[in-house]
């Protein structure tokens, strides 16, 4: 078996691949959003492939471009308004397909000292970006915002509890406790129990009118934690959450933190591509005197899934997390006063990661950024607009492009709801989803597509009129 396959047939493949891959970027808008999705023809459609002998290179790659457009819901799709999933940006595709082909390991500086010396420059520039000083931050590119979240919860456990390292969960004579409000992201809950602190350990704060971290509820559960012999350990604040893209008063947690002396960390994940326009920044005020921060780049800055940064302004905090010595790493970084990203991370092995930041960066510019980041902004206001004026009610309140919106009339209905949102999956032309506001199932919709115009909104607003229409008759 010749596992470098021959030159004529990597070109072969390769103008194969690239001709189906421009063509369903062009031409994505053509595909039904979300197909019926049926379990046991994806399993059959699977099984057909044989994996005994492999060899016939253009069947193999027909079966996964087949696979990949008859059962998956599109997310790249402009009229896909769903949860955070973006149409990927050019630069950071073709940046897998060059990080695939030098595969540098990233767990050693000096194995691939331009790759990690990337990411630690983009890191530095976020960390400024959120107003942290230049020589105090440091970060880490993770895999997702599940992963960043969960070094929070492992920074925040080492800050504590100075042993936390050596002695583990056994070192700490109390429960600790991590604040969030209720409308945060799951993952804090996943971290905890993964952190080894247990799902009970997370204390969800309800929220006010504009579904925010209710700050005075926030005061009480603290007392709360004092007196029921327990230990607050971090306060979680959301900028931008994934139901309703609310951000927290970070400001005000900020302090509250402070008062406690307690880890204070933003999850960004969504909302922290906000610092990149000019219009939206204000939003993340008071994210500066966080301890931390969770920012998904495969979010709202459209690279490729599995990209996401954890940046600390704690410089020692990372290493005293994770550092390890061992006798069959590379030795150099020590002698250069580097810090080896193995050390310093939940990851071992490491991808280049970051290098879909840095190619889009190069190829767009912040500036470019500041412009897709605005319009899609323009287009959240101009759908709220468009559906106020159809009768349809604003359920949340945020600046950023996440609507939830009901009938005023008909949203008590149940079946109201539900039936327009199947009759929607039905016609397979839009994605939206559904989430409880103040006790009512709304209409969810996101504008997590750079290239979701204002006729996509359109062609969404008026179907939402028919089938509403249609409900009523
Ligand atoms: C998406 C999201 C997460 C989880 O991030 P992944 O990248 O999916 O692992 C965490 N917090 C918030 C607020 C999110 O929107």
């Amino acid at each position: 078996m010749q596992f470098d396959l021959k030159k004529s047939d990597r070109k072969a493949t390769l103008d194969a691949i690239l001709e189906r891959l421009e063509g369903y970027y062009d031409d994505t808008a053509k595909f039904p959003v979300s197909p019926d999705i049926d379990v046991k023809e994806i399993k059959a459609f699977i099984n057909e492939q044989s994996l005994q002998s492999g060899g016939n290179y253009a069947a193999a790659i027909e079966s996964v471009f087949k696979g990949l457009e008859e059962y998956a819901v599109h997310t790249p799709h402009p009229k896909y308004f769903g949860l955070f999933n973006p149409r990927p940006n050019f630069a950071g595709i073709i940046s897998e397909l060059i990080a695939a082909y030098y595969n540098p390991q990233l767990a050693a500086w000096s194995h691939a000292p331009f790759a990690v010396e990337v990411e630690t420059k983009i890191i530095k520039e976020f960390a400024n970006l959120f107003g942290y000083s230049n020589d105090k931050s440091d970060g880490v590119f993770c895999s997702g915002g599940n992963e960043a979240n969960q070094t929070a919860v492992l920074c925040a456990l080492n800050h504590k509890y100075p042993d936390f390292a050596r002695d583990g969960l056994l070192g700490t004579k109390k429960r600790p406790i991590i604040f969030c409000s209720k409308e945060a992201h799951h993952s804090v809950h996943k971290a905890a129990k993964t952190a080894g602190l247990g799902y009970n350990s997370v204390i969800p704060i309800p929220v006010d009118e504009d579904l925010k971290l209710d700050a005075a509820e926030l005061s009480i559960a603290l007392d709360n934690c004092r007196k029921n012999n327990t230990d607050p350990l971090m306060i979680i604040g959301t900028a931008g959450t994934t139901g309703t893209g609310a951000i927290d008063d970070l400001e005000g947690i900020s302090k509250i933190a402070k008062n406690h002396n307690i880890w204070f960390h933003v999850d960004a994940a969504y909302g922290g591509a906000a610092i990149l326009s000019h219009t939206l920044k204000n939003q993340l005020k008071g994210i500066e005197y966080s301890n931390s921060i969770t920012f998904d780049a495969h979010k709202w800055m459209s690279v490729p899934m599995g990209t996401s940064i954890f940046i600390t302004s704690d410089t020692d905090i990372l290493g005293r997390t994770f550092s390890i010595s061992t006798q069959y790493m590379p030795k150099d970084a020590e002698k250069l006063e580097i810090k080896d990203p193995f050390s310093h991370s939940i990851q071992w092995s490491r991808r280049f990661i970051g290098l879909k930041v840095y190619l889009s960066l190069l190829f767009y510019g912040w500036d470019g950024y500041d412009d897709i980041i605005s319009h899609q902004a323009h287009m959240g206001e101009l759908l709220r607009k468009k559906l106020s004026q159809n009768g349809w009610t604003i359920m949340n309140n945020t600046a950023l492009p996440v609507i939830c919106f009901t009938d005023e009339k008909h949203g008590k209905d149940e079946n109201f709801t539900k039936t327009i949102l199947e009759k929607i999956y039905q016609s397979q032309k839009s994605w939206i989803s559904i989430y409880p506001v103040k006790n009512i199932n709304t209409f969810r919709a996101c504008i997590t597509n750079y290239n979701t115009a204002e006729n996509d909104l359109d062609e969404l607003v008026s179907e939402l009129n028919n089938e509403r229409k249609k409900y009523l008759k």
